[in-house]
């Protein structure tokens, strides 16, 4: 029996979902008996048609006009080489570029330059509790990528059949079996960290090998086909590397930059987080539905053009709701901020990031820039957040006091004007910008301000072929979000699994 979806199926918020699929069915002329499931719930908050959207999952070979087919993605079968390739990296790329890999009968070998989670978490939290930062195991660094201390949200804006095939991988790894109809699934980082060292163990368990504290150093390319990769400078003979290094490794990227691999510029953003009070946040957004249980804590999305002519933007990204803002750093004497949250998301502020794009010219431009910020945030207050409230970054003064919510950033924030942490035109912006926020999303609620966000993407695009190869280097896969394809979690896991795809197909 083939399965078809039919979306837009409106419900109230307490309407059951037995309800739901037999609305579904009547829609489709079905008997009441043919199995359905609930495949995706969207909430529309405007005020006029607050309700659930759901779009249903029907086994039946109808042909009815309102059915669409079901996207459908396989992984692919596995080959007999048992071949060894190295991939650079184990963030959600890396993790599923490897597990493809091993389950196609390859021999992954994970290169990390960071620490496995347990003492990478040990790590982090002993730096956000005021001890030193860790340069090779941070929240950039170490088993699970970037994304590890993040709200492990997995919306994505790629419209590819492989992220419902992540989406159940990572359910049968441990994660909420809600991340597979919610239209915006989340795992949170308590619960994320156990699903990344599940799939490692079964990494090892096909027969794959990750070597941790291992950091890739150079490269050897002859005749425009890799040779060798050198790891902590010893060589190591290959002809082929998956590179899912993240966008957090500046030391990877100027060594990068130094070999004949072909890189380009690319946009990326910066600015800072704003935290704010999520009960006021559930209340102006769920009005009069608030306190209903089947709510969780509220979300926004913001944008505004603040340059028509270039269509640049000032914009919110990665909204953590009930979460905190984490130090993110992973340099000596640099910050960046980013935003967390744990699976029940029951902190008491909603954090966001509200960013203007840049448009550097060469990728060191790009590096440039985000290493005078980083380091002009550091020196600004010593290692703490430098933090304003709402008013002052308008009215670009440097606050008192901070009032307003209480800061969740560790170790602490100190008070400055953290429009001096920009270049003048991109403070303009991002004040531009805020203003609108202010009055679109937080009311009268006042709003803590923690800068600067850095990483949002990666600064440069590491060019590939259409067989995703590097034009310049043959048997050198750049992969995921640090090689400019990807953005996000989802995204980036299914660039890595497109790589190992590719890798097998080039064996077969
Ligand atoms: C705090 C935080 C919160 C986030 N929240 C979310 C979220 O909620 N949802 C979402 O979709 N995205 C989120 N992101 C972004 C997301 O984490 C990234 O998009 C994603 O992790 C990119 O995956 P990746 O595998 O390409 O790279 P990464 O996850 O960055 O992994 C790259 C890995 O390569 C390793 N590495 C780098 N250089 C070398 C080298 N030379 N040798 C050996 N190893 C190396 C690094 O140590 C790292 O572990 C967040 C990011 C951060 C920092």
């Amino acid at each position: 029996m083939k399965q078809g979806l039919i979306n837009d199926i409106r419900a109230a918020i307490d309407c059951p979902e037995q309800q739901v699929l037999s609305i579904a069915r009547k829609q489709l002329h079905l008997p009441e008996r043919t199995p359905a499931y609930i495949y995706r719930r969207s909430l529309d908050t405007r005020k006029d048609r607050f309700s659930f959207v759901y779009t249903v999952a029907v086994e039946t070979d109808s042909d009815h006009p309102c059915l669409r087919p079901f996207p459908s993605y396989t992984f692919p079968s596995p080959i007999s080489c048992g071949k060894t390739v190295p991939i650079i990296g184990f963030g959600p790329a890396g993790i599923f570029c490897a597990w493809l890999l091993a389950k196609c009968g390859c021999t992954p070998l994970v290169i990390e330059r960071g620490r496995p989670i347990e003492e990478r978490i040990r790590d982090v939290e002993g730096f956000w509790k005021g001890g030193d930062l860790q340069p090779e195991s941070n929240v950039q660094f170490g088993e699970g990528g970037a994304g590890t201390f993040s709200d492990g949200k997995l919306t994505t804006r790629i419209h590819d059949p492989r992220c419902r095939a992540i989406l159940e991988t990572f359910v049968s790894f441990g994660a909420p079996e809600e991340i597979l109809y919610l239209a915006k699934p989340h795992i949170g980082t308590d619960r994320l960290r156990h699903v990344v060292k599940a799939m490692r163990k079964d990494i090892l368990r096909m027969g794959g090998e990750i070597r941790f504290e291992t950091k890739l150093d150079g490269l050897k390319i002859e005749n425009g086909q890799l040779k060798a990769i050198y790891l902590n400078g010893s060589v190591h003979e290959t002809d082929t590397v998956v590179l899912a290094i993240g966008n957090g490794a500046e030391d990877t990227y100027r060594m990068l930059l130094n070999s004949p691999l072909e890189i380009t510029a690319k946009p990326f953003s910066v600015g800072f987080r704003a935290e704010h009070n999520q009960e006021a946040l559930n209340k102006r957004i769920y009005g009069k539905y608030y306190g209903m249980p089947q709510l969780g804590a509220a979300d926004y999305q913001f944008s505004y053009v603040t340059n028509k002519a270039t269509s640049e933007a000032v914009y919110s990204f990665c909204m953590c709701p009930g979460g905190q803002v984490v130090n993110a750093s992973s340099l000596p004497n640099r910050l960046t901020t980013n935003g967390m949250s744990v699976f029940a998301r029951d902190g008491e502020n909603a954090n966001a990031a509200i960013l203007a794009s840049v448009r550097p010219n060469t990728p060191e431009e790009g590096l440039e820039l985000q290493k005078r910020i980083e380091s002009a945030a550091w020196n600004a207050a010593s290692g703490l957040g430098p933090a304003t409230t709402g008013k002052d970054f308008l009215a670009k003064s440097r606050p008192d006091k901070l009032i307003g919510p209480k800061a969740t950033f560790c170790p602490g924030v100190s008070p400055f004007d953290i429009n001096e942490l920009f270049p003048a035109d991109i403070s303009a912006r991002l004040r531009d910008g805020f203003a609108r926020f202010r009055e679109r999303i937080l009311g009268n609620e006042p709003a803590l301000l923690t800068a600067p966000e850095t990483r949002t993407s990666a600064p440069m695009r590491i060019l590939r072929d259409n067989t995703l190869q590097s034009p310049s280097c043959k048997g050198l896969y750049p992969c995921g979000e640090g090689a400019g394809y990807a953005g996000g979690i989802m995204s980036s896991a299914a660039d890595g699994l497109r790589v190992a795809e590719q890798i097998l197909e080039s064996l077969r």
